[in-house]
């Protein structure tokens, strides 16, 4: 079914090319929509980009590299990637979290393997863990769907809810060992929040239970071979990709049944201008956005040599020693300052993955949560905090390349004060994301909808915000068929 008129002028259009943007552009294709995705920048694919930052053939991702999400996510899953020649290469240690005097503490393989090198902690890590992991399935998709819907699965979602409403502070009461303690916080601190509030103790569960359920993925080639294959999807089913073309005002756009914004809600207000209603426009100018990141990428002459062997088998590692430091490093973050020692996340796709990097040689990604906006430069402070667990670290540099939080935004619009899950994950903004409205994605325009990670289920490489907002777009206009329930599970 097509709904233009015969003119040139497409069903839907889509402002974004990130996971999201081009989720709901494929969400709208395949019902038989005719779709122009708009992108600003000069390549398609936002936060899920692969390029040579530092040196050529060293192939880094930009921005999302390990991927649990997407391995998860009911569009993906969907989407049949691994048809689509998308090779995702799961490593048997999901992460790794090297602690002083050449100890670490890894999540590797089942939840028994993982709790039975835990020591004491081996019945606390079975009795929180297990029952998780066996429903790890109807957790994922509840929360990766609006959070305010009533959970298709209430008994599995109720055990998750009670412990992930806690702060990360309270769960870590229930483990007594240094290494399982500070496992947790590695986990709970990528919710970018100061580890006693609310919900990150959630985050922490979630990942943890993932690197047991769907594993903790880089792609084989870099994250950029996932929107390489939506987009020839998108190809083949008629859609297009324009890039290198920011639109400034939705007045701008062509005429379309459909308008989905893979934007900011700032971007939002402003794309719109004064066609929103005011008390929506204000909610929009004052939605929250977390803290930032500064990320560094390098080139390197050979494997990152980390004192303790779980750290060299794994695509992540997570930084920063015990639950008390890292718990220090994000209150700081919160409290507007830059940690000397920061907790870093770590990504070395290049141990699984040869083609990222001439023959011997290797990429690593890493960064730091930062205060919003910051142009401070932490690649030292990160470098001090690899050389701390992998001494001779420095030697093997090659070249390097910063992106401070200040520039994580200019790098992409959508990265407010270089938020990189666009919108701070406090409890309220989880729920009511991005306003207090029953449903997220459609906005007071007729026709027109947010589907950035600004809304439900927020920031990752998973695409469900934009098959959400596709799917609200299409029951608007009359077509939301058992095809389009079908990929969002
Ligand atoms: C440093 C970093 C590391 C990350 N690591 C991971 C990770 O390992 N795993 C993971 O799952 N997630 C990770 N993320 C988060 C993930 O990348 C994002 O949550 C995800 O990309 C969000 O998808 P999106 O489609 O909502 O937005 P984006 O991917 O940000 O895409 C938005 C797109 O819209 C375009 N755009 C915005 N405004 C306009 C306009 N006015 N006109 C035209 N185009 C416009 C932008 O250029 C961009 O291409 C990371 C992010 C960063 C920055």
């Amino acid at each position: 079914m097509s709904l233009s008129s015969g003119g040139a002028a497409p069903d839907a259009v889509v402002v974004g090319s990130g996971p999201n943007g081009l989720a709901a552009a494929l969400t709208l294709a395949r019902a038989g929509l005719s779709v122009t995705v708009i992108e600003g920048a000069a390549t398609p694919g936002g936060g899920c980009r692969t390029e040579d930052l530092t040196l050529p053939g060293y192939h880094h991702d930009s921005c999302a590299a390990v991927h649990p999400l997407a391995a998860a996510s009911p569009f993906f899953i969907a989407a049949g990637l691994a048809a689509r020649g998308v090779r995702m290469l799961t490593p048997k240690v999901a992460f790794a979290h090297p602690l002083d005097g050449g100890r670490a503490v890894a999540v590797s393989g089942s939840v028994d393997q993982t709790a039975s090198a835990l020591g004491a902690d081996d019945a606390a890590y079975r009795r929180l863990l297990g029952p998780l992991v066996r429903d790890a399935d109807s957790i994922t998709q509840t929360v990766l769907a609006p959070l305010r819907s009533v959970p298709a699965h209430p008994v599995a979602m109720a055990g998750f809810g009670v412990r992930a409403l806690l702060p990360a502070t309270l769960l870590a009461r229930r483990f007594e060992t240094e290494a399982a303690r500070a496992l947790l916080a590695g986990a709970a601190a990528h919710s970018i929040q100061p580890l006693n509030a609310a919900l990150t103790g959630g985050f922490g569960l979630l990942l943890t239970m993932l690197a047991h359920s769907a594993g903790w993925p880089v792609v084989a080639g870099g994250s950029a071979r996932i929107i390489d294959a939506l987009t020839a999807e998108l190809a083949a089913l008629g859609g297009q990709v324009v890039t290198g073309s920011w639109v400034r005002r939705l007045a701008d756009l062509p005429p379309a049944a459909a308008i989905l914004l893979d934007v900011a809600p700032r971007q939002l207000a402003e794309l719109a201008g004064d066609r929103l209603p005011s008390g929506y426009a204000r909610t929009m100018r004052r939605f929250r956005y977390g803290p930032g990141a500064c990320k560094v990428d390098w080139a390197l002459s050979g494997p990152v040599p980390w004192t303790a062997p779980a750290c060299r088998d794994t695509a992540t590692v997570h930084l920063g020693g015990t639950f008390e430091e890292i718990a220090r490093s994000e209150s700081a973050v919160a409290a507007g300052r830059h940690p000397d020692q920061p907790y870093c996340i770590v990504a070395q796709p290049s141990v699984l993955d040869s083609s990222r990097a001439p023959a011997g040689q290797h990429t690593l990604w890493a960064y730091c949560h930062v205060p919003p906006g910051s142009t401070t430069d932490m690649a030292d402070r990160i470098e001090a905090q690899i050389e701390r667990f992998a001494p001779g670290f420095r030697d093997l540099v090659l070249a390097r390349s910063v992106r401070t939080a200040a520039q994580e935004e200019r790098h992409n619009p959508n990265y407010v004060g270089g938020d990189i899950n666009c919108g701070a994950g406090t409890l309220r903004q989880t729920v009511f994301r991005p306003a207090a409205r029953w449903n997220p994605y459609r906005t007071p325009l007729p026709g027109v909808y947010l589907c950035s990670a600004a809304t439900p289920p927020g920031g990752g490489v998973h695409g469900m915000c934009g098959a959400w907002a596709a799917r609200t777009a299409l029951a608007d206009l009359g077509m939301a068929g058992p095809g389009v329930a079908a990929l969002c599970g």
